[in-house]
């Protein structure tokens, strides 16, 4: 694989650049990022959902209380056991479900069903009403279904299910109530119009929902990139090692930090152009990135002309073949370098720092000792690696102290 090639490997790794070019017809990313874009967009979306249910609750009772107004308060029990025995408390359940303190995976349990289930009660209660002859109550069933695709924060297909299973018991209680044939099937129409209608608007609004969540991914991913090399910056660099360090000393394992620096590159720029040194930048950085590819295993411009790499809990063998790899990786690119004291080619030198975290040591010490390595192999002569000698104090076997590989 030559240099470009793996920096387009590098850029194009992220997996919601990848979804963006590959589309989502079918409203479904692969499934991590599918996992992350329903918990987010839900978080995001509850405070809203929770008062556009209190909102539902309102709604209910000023229906109820139409229904008293226009058929009368009396003979109509089953109509206020509905409303207020199913309805009303389905609605309460969702806004607890709200308040969960896992409510995001709770509420996306449980919501599409209560959904259904309220659709359904709305039906019943309209349906009782229609039997009385009131047929009024019909905008109570449209204003459900437009609550269901676009107020209780369900997705799309969860939106379309729920409205499905309402229309059909629209159907089937017109079906079995005998309303007037007319009205019913006057209703059922309607309602199979505004539910085309709904469900093509919500589906262009999940679309959207869903482009933007992927673009702004891709947004932070960009902003944790290196804009020359396409490998992670440093500020991306300085989260990862916290993150690592933390991680390690609770996990109790080992890290690794190496930093890589090019030889005599200020007289390669003065030798070769300006130019010619990005273009080496660009060329080392992709070698060092397929130096080390294990999943936890990061690469990063550290800044000018310096480089770092995390290796987390890396085997004695791993850190010394990866150190191996690197220089040879670096030397296979063979860009010239006419004005190099140690090399023909382009050559790197390399600073390792191996430490077991623990609470008396820091992810700052651990980047000073690789520093002092890195010093150590400049006036070693260059074009080597050199490991911290300090930190191998600490681990058990002293077969690996000090070496340095030429
Ligand atoms: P040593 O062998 O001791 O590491 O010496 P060196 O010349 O490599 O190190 P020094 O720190 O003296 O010079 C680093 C040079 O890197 C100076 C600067 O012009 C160059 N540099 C830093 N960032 C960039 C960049 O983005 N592009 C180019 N072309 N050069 C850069
Ligand atoms: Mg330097
Ligand atoms: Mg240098």
């Amino acid at each position: 694989m030559n240099p470009d090639e793996t920096q387009k490997l590098i850029i194009d790794e992220s997996a919601a650049a990848r979804q963006l070019r590959a589309g989502f017809p079918w409203l479904r990313f692969e499934q991590d990022l599918e996992r992350e874009f329903r918990r987010e967009q839900l978080r995001g979306r509850l405070p809203q959902v929770r008062s556009n249910l209190y909102l539902a609750a309102i709604l209910v009772l000023a229906f109820a209380l139409l229904n008293t107004l226009v058929i009368g308060a009396t003979g109509h029990l089953s109509m206020y056991v509905m409303q207020f025995g199913m309805v009303l408390p389905a609605i309460g359940m969702m806004v607890a479900f709200t308040h969960h303190h896992q409510a995001p995976k709770v509420y996306q349990r449980y919501a599409p069903f209560l959904a259904a289930f309220i659709g359904v009660s709305v039906v019943l209660v309209e349906a009782r009403a229609a039997r009385d002859g009131v047929q009024i109550l019909f905008v109570g069933v449209m204003l459900t279904s437009i609550y269901i695709y676009y107020l209780v924060g369900l997705l799309f297909y969860e939106a379309l299910r729920a409205n499905v299973i309402l229309w059909c018991s629209y159907l089937a209680v017109g079906i079995i109530y005998a309303l007037p044939e007319a009205g019913v099937l006057y209703n059922t129409l309607v309602l199979l119009i505004a539910n085309i209608v709904g469900a093509t608007v919500a589906y262009t609004f999940e679309m959207e929902t869903r482009t933007h969540f992927l673009e702004q991914r891709m947004l932070q991913e960009t902003a944790a990139r290196d804009g020359l090399t396409g490998i992670y910056n440093r500020r991306r660099f300085d989260e990862h090692l916290d993150t690592a360090w933390y991680m390690a000393q609770r996990e109790g394992a080992t890290l690794a930090l190496l930093l890589v620096d090019i030889d005599f590159f200020k007289r390669f720029n003065d030798r070769h152009g300006h130019q010619a040194g990005d273009e080496c930048l660009k060329a080392v950085a992709a070698a060092l990135a397929r130096s080390a590819r294990r999943p936890l295993d990061f690469t990063a411009r550290y800044g000018g002309e310096e480089f770092a790499l995390i290796l987390y809990d890396p085997t004695r063998q791993y850190l010394q073949d990866t150190a191996a790899r690197i220089h040879s990786n670096v030397a296979a690119l063979g860009i010239p370098h006419g004005d190099s004291d140690v090399a023909p080619a382009v050559s790197v030198s390399v600073g390792i720092a191996y430490v077991v975290p623990t609470l008396e040591r820091s992810a700052a010490g651990l980047l000073q000792l690789a520093d002092e390595a890195l010093y150590e192999a400049k006036g070693l002569g260059r074009n080597r690696s050199v490991f911290s000698e300090t930190a191998y104090a600490d681990l058990e076997t002293g077969s690996f102290r000090g070496r340095a590989a030429g």
